[in-house]
C-alpha cells in the first residue's frame, strides 16, 4: 500500500479553480472558446472549471498516451482519441492536469496548431516547472508544485487515486517498492500558485 502525503487540500483547489474561471472569463469576454480536456487526468478539473467560467463555451476531449505503466516521460506521445470538433478559426483553451517535462503539451500544441485555430492557450492545474525539458508557453497555472509524483483530483498512479478530493504526493519509497522509476529528487513540500 502506497503512502500519500497531502499536498493541496480540496478547499484550496476549489478556491483556485474559481479564480482561474474568473480570469479566463474576463480574458475571453465576447468570445466563444472551446475547452479541450486532455483525458483522462483533467476530467475533474474540467468539470469544476467549466462551472467557474461564465462566458459561453464548448467542451471537447482529446486522449493521448503519456506514461503508460511507468511514471517517467518518454517523449513519445500517441493520439488515442481525437476531437469531435473542427477547431479551425476557433479560440481553443486546452485543459491539462499537469505540465511536467512539457513534452506532452508540445506535442498537443504542434498537432492542434496545424488545424488553424484563431488562438491556442493552455490552462493547467499543476505545473512541475523545475522538471521542464522543452520551452513551451503555459498560459494559466493553478499551482506550481515541487518535483514529486502526485495523485488525486483526476491524477492516477496505475489507474488508482483519481477520485481523491485533494492532491497528494506518493511517497518516494512507494514508487521504489513498486519497481517504478521516477527521476524526482525534490523533497520540498512547498508550492505556490
Ligand atoms: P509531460 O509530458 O509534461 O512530462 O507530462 C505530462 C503528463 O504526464 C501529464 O498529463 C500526466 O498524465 C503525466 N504526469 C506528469 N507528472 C505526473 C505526476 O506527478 N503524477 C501523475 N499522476 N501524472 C503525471
Amino acid at each position: 500500500m502506497e503512502r500519500i502525503e497531502l499536498l493541496i487540500p480540496g478547499s484550496k483547489i476549489e478556491a483556485r479553480v474559481k479564480e482561474l474561471g474568473r480570469e479566463i472569463s474576463s480574458d475571453y469576454q465576447g468570445m466563444k472558446p472551446i475547452l479541450v480536456s486532455i483525458l483522462k487526468g483533467s476530467f475533474l478539473f474540467l468539470a469544476d472549471l467549466t462551472r467557474a467560467i461564465d462566458v459561453p463555451h464548448e467542451i471537447d476531449f482529446l486522449s493521448v498516451s503519456s506514461y503508460g505503466s511507468s511514471t517517467q516521460s518518454t517523449g513519445v506521445v500517441r493520439l488515442l482519441k481525437d476531437l469531435g470538433t473542427n477547431i479551425g478559426d476557433r479560440d481553443v483553451l486546452v485543459v491539462e492536469d499537469i505540465v511536467d517535462t512539457g513534452l506532452t503539451w508540445r506535442y498537443i500544441r504542434n498537432n492542434l496548431l496545424t488545424r488553424g485555430p484563431t488562438s491556442l492557450r493552455i490552462v493547467t492545474l499543476l505545473d512541475k516547472r523545475e522538471r521542464r525539458v522543452v520551452d513551451v508557453p503555459v498560459d494559466y497555472v493553478g499551482f506550481v508544485i515541487p518535483d514529486r509524483f502526485v495523485v488525486g483530483y483526476g491524477l492516477d498512479y496505475q489507474e488508482r487515486y483519481r477520485n481523491l478530493p485533494y492532491i497528494g504526493a506518493l511517497d518516494d519509497s512507494s514508487l521504489q517498492d513498486s519497481g517504478v522509476s521516477y527521476q524526482g529528487s525534490g523533497k520540498e513540500n512547498d508550492f505556490k500558485n
